[in-house]
């Protein structure tokens, strides 16, 4: 204690500053740091203006998130406070502590937060240099041997300048226990006039700066950001965090670099989501893979599928990336060895599917898995899962052979909703029926026009449903004996703010693939 004339007023009963007052005593009081203690910056903008996010949920912890906004003019390191509370009125904080922004990690501040309760909302917000952050609301999964419900909406693909995002508005609004993002969280690609909004910049990002400066862009929308503070996200990526159609180490446009690019965005992407600290890359490689799993009831078997693959099949001459190819004019299509995951993936997910010990297997990935072919005779773009028949069919006989219970495929990319049956082979009889596949269309992206995949859709008689001109996303529900799906889809993909629809409900029984309209 310290000591002081009795007519000095008593500190106010502030139990923050007092802990803030330990933190910097134990911590030695880093002279270096700006924003110590109570000490104000005169920021040049709200310095939380990018929000507050939280992700990886787990029965004990979870992962909170925010980044100082390049516009509110950091420099050097910044001390940010977070805490943590079991309450929204911050009543009953369980944790607090100090992280450092610094500027090599584009000023972001991941904490790792354990020893929380199973299965329970918390509250979150962070102070620096005198500002406090938005609360934002989090949840722990439950405990094994639960099997208590689970809602969460799948998303992917939010194209800035093609739409608005009345989408996340509505998703944050719904009752959900978490958010699971799918890949393409930004676009690369340089700005282009006439459309609804316009990126920033003067060409593709490349560099770490330019990805930085693209998420902050993506994350100054408001919807976005309410989507990320009400609810956990678990994320993986796709194609567009680094380059259209990339494949492993190989980028569309056959750059010699590719890896420096590759570097880059995969760390611009760790910085701007809510991922742990243990997570931060040094190089071009990040793993992503992983298992999430929801008490006894689900695991989410989040998926790469970009950044092992085997080179595209048959690009186009003189250039990587995808094509649309005759199968009987692409040999190279159907090797046996190829492979979308990579070896150790596959044969992590394998195993992972064996283990029985949840109700549902959920395949959380980027891309659609069932077949699809555009013509009779047996035509294919060669970016998803039909570029990599041999990888489908490996996975399909893995899910066959460890009857693994109740497998749904999720997927994105491809900015249409798809409904669809998984069958081992796709010719097999209407009953082989041996997983649930949920494609859920792009938040804002466009899609194909719907004359095409209407045209499509009776050479592919296991997909049930496919409209690439609805936006939104796929809201689902979980219990131990069924999974609801809602198609959301909003009613125009310029207006911030569109309506809401559910364009189609389908269920599946537990013990019986195949999704059902309901
Ligand atoms: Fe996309
Ligand atoms: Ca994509």
């Amino acid at each position: 204690m310290t000591t002081r004339p009795t007519t000095d007023p008593p500190d106010p009963p502030d139990p923050r500053r007092r802990s803030l007052l330990a933190l910097a005593l134990a911590a030695g009081a880093a002279p270096a740091l700006v924003g110590c203690g109570t000490a104000s910056i005169a920021w040049r903008a709200d310095p939380f203006g990018l929000g507050v996010a939280s992700g990886c949920p787990r029965a004990d912890r979870v992962v909170l998130w925010t980044r100082i906004a390049p516009s509110a003019g950091p420099s050097g390191p910044v001390a940010v406070d977070w805490e943590i509370a079991a309450d929204e009125a911050f009543g009953s904080v369980v944790a607090r502590g100090r992280e450092t922004a610094r500027a090599e990690d584009g000023h972001s501040v991941h904490v790792e937060v354990a020893g929380l309760d199973p299965a329970r909302w918390y509250w979150y917000r962070y102070t620096a240099g005198g500002e406090r952050s938005p609360v934002g609301r989090t949840r722990t999964a439950p405990a094994p041997g639960s099997t208590a419900p689970l809602a969460f909406a799948i998303a992917s693909c939010q194209h800035w300048e093609t739409g608005r995002y009345a989408a996340w508005r509505h998703a944050a609004d719904e009752p959900l226990d978490a958010i699971v993002f799918l890949g393409d969280y930004i676009y690369e690609g340089a700005p282009r006039s006439g459309r609804v909004r316009r990126h920033d910049g003067d060409g593709p990002t490349v560099t770490l700066d330019q990805y930085r400066a693209r998420y902050a862009l993506y994350r100054s929308d408001p919807d976005l950001r309410r989507a990320h503070a009400n609810f956990p996200w678990i994320l993986t990526w796709d194609d567009h965090e680094v380059q259209n159609d990339y494949a492993n180490d190989r980028g569309e446009n056959l750059a010699p670099d590719f890896l420096v690019r590759r570097a880059a965005a995969y760390r611009a992407w760790w910085e701007n989501q809510p991922l742990p600290p243990s997570m931060r890359p040094t190089g071009p490689d990040l793993r992503v893979y992983g298992a999430y799993d929801w008490g006894s009831l689900a695991r989410f078997h989040v998926l790469d599928d970009r950044q092992y693959r085997d080179w595209h099949a048959c690009p186009p001459p003189g250039r990587g990336g995808s094509n649309t190819v005759d199968v009987a004019a692409c040999p190279e299509l159907v090797l046996p060895a190829r492979t979308i995951l990579g070896r150790e993936q596959e044969r992590w997910l394998y195993d992972g599917l064996a283990r029985r010990d949840v109700r549902w297997n959920l395949i959380a990935q980027q891309t659609l898995m069932a077949p699809f072919t555009w013509t009779k005779e047996g035509r294919v773009w060669t970016d998803g899962w039909a570029g990599y028949p041999a990888a489908r069919d490996r996975l399909l006989d893995a899910i066959a052979e460890r009857r693994v219970d109740n497998a749904v495929v999720l997927s994105g990319d491809v900015h249409c909703h798809y409904v669809c049956d998984l069958k081992r082979r796709v010719d097999d009889p209407p009953d082989r029926v041996i997983a649930s596949e949920f494609c859920g269309t792009s938040i804002s992206s466009e899609g194909l026009p719907q004359s095409r995949v209407a045209g499509a859709l009776p050479l592919n008689p296991h997909v049930h449903y496919g409209r690439s001109d609805e936006r939104g996303y796929v809201s689902l529900r979980l219990t131990a004996d069924r999974c609801e799906a809602s198609l959301r889809a909003i009613s125009d993909a310029g207006d911030a703010n569109a309506t809401l629809r559910t364009a189609a409900r389908y269920v599946v029984a537990g013990g019986r693939p195949g999704p059902q309209r309901a």
